[in-house]
């Protein structure tokens, strides 16, 4: 009995479905399924999109991830700080290319990684820090840099949430080495399917990357690199390209629902609405409140009025099963812990009605006054 699911990818295909079907049919008629113009063509638009003097586009977001580090040559022996309090990719990209993940706990009000706590966890083996823009608020990159600089380590944006998002009017890839993207189908930018991208303003990197998703082809039977198949389908692009001329809209159509929500939510006891750091262009992927209470029953209670709200995420990586061998003990990050215990995120996407976000409003108001 869901009535407001987290997100609606039908109510957006609806609003669009002439394009999304035209550029299918497009793909289908002149059979360039790999690679070829439509490729080129969403590479070039999404890298003025992003201000990036290059767009690679690759397989997934988890590829973008492991390519950029396999590009930069972070591998076996190297250390990447990242945070505990992302969706689990953003570590096996890391795990893939060899390298040892490091855990550097999050600032609890923007619940992205605390530039603060970075030194600390420096060591001669670490390579690169790979801040997460989680939710769609870029993480306090200017502290970040700095840290990187004076250490000269590499910094590796995971974007994948974070689609035109703004930091002091910049966008993801401007202050990193690359900042990687997912169109995973339920992101800001979704593909009807797995695709994802690399943007980045340093020629070589970019070209070592379009070389490593494509087998490390130099020519058709010529391989340079020892790479990987994670290349963008021809039709993905081709659906990408059909939606991007729409994401501003769309994202400032979730901002002005994360606005009304905060003024509709801030005055209910026991939630925390979520904090746009100044500055910033928040593009709300996730609309995430912190409450004070019995976070997973009032989330029972949610999904069981009709509300997809979820979490994200429930378990800190350094807690999850797969990633105990890491060697991290329950305690080790509080601010991680006690976010993923306590927040709660709820329905958010371009098309959603105000009657829709009402009835989530009025639901969870009901069941906080209980
Ligand atoms: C979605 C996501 C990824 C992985 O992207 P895929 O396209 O699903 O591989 C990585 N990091 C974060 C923070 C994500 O939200």
């Amino acid at each position: 009995m869901i009535v407001v699911p987290l997100v609606d990818l039908k109510a957006q295909y609806q609003m669009i479905q002439p394009e999304i079907d035209s550029a299918v049919a497009r793909v289908i008629a002149h059979t360039g399924f790999i690679g070829g113009q439509e490729v080129q063509a969403f590479e070039a638009a999404f890298a003025a999109y992003q201000r990036t003097a290059h767009c690679i586009g690759v397989a997934s977001g988890t590829a973008a991830l492991f390519l950029v580090l396999k590009a930069l040559d972070i591998g076996r022996g190297d250390e990447v700080i990242t945070s505990p309090h992302t969706f689990i990719a953003t570590v096996e990209a890391i795990l893939q290319a060899g390298a040892l993940p490091v855990f550097v706990d999050i600032d609890p009000v923007t619940f992205n990684l605390d530039p603060n706590q970075i030194e600390a966890a420096i060591t001669p083996r670490t390579k690169a820090i790979m801040p997460v823009h989680l939710y769609g608020q870029i993480a306090d990159m200017d502290a970040i840099m700095k840290v990187a600089q004076r250490y000269g380590l590499r910094v590796i944006e995971d974007a994948a949430q974070a689609h035109g998002a703004e930091l002091s009017g910049k966008r993801a890839g401007a202050w990193g080495d690359a900042a990687c993207f997912s169109f995973y189908p339920g992101k800001n930018l979704g593909a009807y399917g797995d695709a994802g991208a690399v943007c980045t303003n340093d020629s070589a990197l970019a070209d070592r990357i379009a070389k490593l998703r494509d087998h490390g082809r130099a020519s058709k039977y010529e391989h340079d690199l020892v790479g990987c198949g994670e290349r963008l389908d021809a039709l993905q692009a081709a659906i990408l390209s059909a939606k991007l001329p729409h994401l501003d809209a769309w994202n400032d159509a979730r901002r002005r629902r994360a606005a009304w929500y905060d003024q509709a939510l801030h005055e209910l006891n026991g939630v925390c609405t979520p904090a746009q750091m100044s500055g910033a262009r928040h593009v709300y992927h996730i609309y995430c409140l912190a409450v004070s209470g019995d976070r997973d029953a009032l989330l029972h209670a949610l999904n069981a009025q009709g509300i997809g709200a979820g979490v994200h995420y429930p378990v800190p990586l350094h807690m999850q099963p797969a990633l105990r061998f890491l060697g991290y003990e329950p305690g080790a990050f509080p601010h991680t812990e006690r976010a993923a215990a306590s927040i709660i995120s709820l329905p958010i996407y371009p098309e959603m009605t105000t009657e829709q976000a009402s009835r989530v409003v009025e639901t969870l108001a009901s069941l906080l006054s209980h």
